[in-house]
């Protein structure tokens, strides 16, 4: 497991990092256990505060050479890892003015004596990271549970080493003492290690299923709690009262938004049969219209995906769908002339149950369209899926909208937009999407020891 930074406009390896050896890791799991007891857990609310909002505001002023970071190590288009940057910078101060008001101790009426319940720290958390949004999953790991007095170590994905040194090194010069935050540059064995070590008290992963499972696996059998954070196949309904250019604009940046790869993009295009040619015949247009190029280049639409690899694997499963009785509508193929890992955006139609692809994310700007009768029809395919991380609903009747949003077997259900994240919203999921919440008050009370205090 290298960590290498290849940049996926050009295909040009940008710089290697070697891994720790196990006598370093020995060393940072020292020092971050040390940070822990002897420092970080007895800082008041304060000064914890005033390390992360430190963060933010170098974040904020440094913004654009921790975008051109993201562009360069996964490709996204420089305005929307400007955006990640400020949503970073959002989470970290979000929690930096939040967090004790969450964490308040609660008074509890009982009928005798005194009873109180306080929130406190655990000790050291391991989290394992994506790439796909290289410095938000970070703050949404590290920001709630820094302020809850927790200190975090992290194994970033190996794409995008880059961007997790620059994070660790954000964290320095905010003021945090060594060992408060610690980036690791380790192998899957280490990984393991890291897990099963004494000292790491919760693990936190954000990835695929195939890595959750392995990694809460392991967690499990040293009984240590997880949180995990997977992958999605959200459903994007359309009905009949929708208003069909607000949803086909949501449809388009739902699918296209960081080149299809989040885990909450909108995969599965779901409208009943009264809008649905409409619907499509808009949503190709717009799909056709993206302009490959230089990510770093503001003029450019379309991104490159983050890999060679990822366009391998995404123009397998287009073919395992077209070999399965799917339509390929729009795209389909590899964009060529292009150096970097580009593909077209894709419409695939006429997808059944039997296709590999009905149960499938697609991580990557291919879109799975289906026509339904009417709503119950379009909660039913939703919830068809192993997934249930996030979905969308279009409707001008809001109350239809909540009473769909409450059938649909999902964590997080947005009402005429596609999914979105902000700091004061959990996020998280159910069934092979994961368990657990980041975000909001709820994302700061994952690993924090609710304590009895008794008073007889
Ligand atoms: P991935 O392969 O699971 O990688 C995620 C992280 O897990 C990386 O740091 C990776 O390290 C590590 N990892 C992978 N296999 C491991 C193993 N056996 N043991 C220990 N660590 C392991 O995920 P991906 O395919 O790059 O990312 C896309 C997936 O993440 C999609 O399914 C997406 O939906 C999901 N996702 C979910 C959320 C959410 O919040 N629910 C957010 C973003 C992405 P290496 O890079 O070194 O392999």
């Amino acid at each position: 497991m290298a960590y290498q930074s290849t940049n996926p406009y050009d295909g040009k390896v940008l710089q290697t990092f070697e891994q720790i050896s196990d006598a370093q890791l020995e060393e940072k799991l020292t020092q971050a256990a040390s940070c822990f007891e002897s420092d970080w857990r007895h800082k008041s609310f304060a000064e914890r505060a005033a390390v992360l909002a430190r963060a933010a505001t170098l974040l904020r002023e440094r913004a654009q050479s921790f975008a051109e970071l993201v562009t360069l190590e996964m490709g996204k288009l420089i305005a929307q890892s400007l955006g990640e940057v400020a949503l970073s910078a959002a989470i970290l101060d979000y929690y930096a003015e939040n967090a004790e008001r969450f964490l308040a101790p609660e008074k509890l009426s009982t009928p005798r004596g005194e009873a109180l319940v306080e929130s406190s720290p655990i000790g050291v958390l391991f989290g394992v990271e994506p790439w796909n949004y290289p410095y938000y999953q970070i703050a949404r790991f590290a920001a709630p549970n820094l302020m809850a007095g927790n200190v975090v170590m992290v194994k970033h994905a190996s794409s995008v080493p880059q961007c997790a040194q620059a994070f660790e090194r954000l964290m320095i010069d905010a003021g945090a003492p060594a060992g408060a935050y610690t980036n690791l540059f380790i192998s899957k064995e280490q990984v393991a290690r890291v897990i099963d070590d004494t000292r790491i008290r919760a693990v936190a992963l954000t990835g695929s299923e195939a890595a959750g499972a392995v990694v809460a696996a392991r967690a499990g059998q040293n009984l240590k709690k997880t949180t995990m954070e997977l992958g999605g196949s959200d459903a994007f309904i359309v009905l009949d009262d929708a208003d069909l250019d607000k949803a086909v604009k949501s449809a388009v940046s739902g699918r296209m938004g960081n080149s299809g790869q989040a885990c909450t993009a909108s995969k599965r295009i779901i409208v009943v049969d009264s809008l649905a040619d409409r619907f499509l015949e808009k949503f190709q247009a717009a799909l056709e219209n993206f302009q490959p190029g230089d990510p770093m280049d503001k003029q450019t639409t379309l991104a490159p995906l983050s890999s060679v690899d990822a366009l391998k694997n995404l123009l397998g499963q287009v073919e395992g769908a077209v070999a399965g009785g799917a339509r390929v509508l729009t795209g389909g193929g590899r964009i060529e002339g292009q150096a970097g890992a580009f593909m077209q955006p894709t419409i695939l139609t006429d997808i059944d149950k039997s296709n590999p692809a009905y149960m499938q994310e697609f991580f990557g700007p291919v879109a799975l369209f289906f026509r339904v009768a009417d709503e119950d029809a379009a909660v039913a395919l939703a919830n068809d899926s192993p997934f249930g991380l996030g979905g969308s609903v279009f409707t001008q009747d809001i109350e239809r909208g909540k009473r769909l949003a409450r059938r649909i077997d999902t964590g997080m259900v947005f009402i005429n937009s596609g999914a979105s994240s902000s700091p004061e919203l959990p996020f998280g999921g159910v069934k092979n999407s994961g368990y657990g919440r980041e975000l909001s008050g709820a994302g700061i009370q994952e690993f924090v020891n609710k304590k009895l205090i008794r008073v007889s």
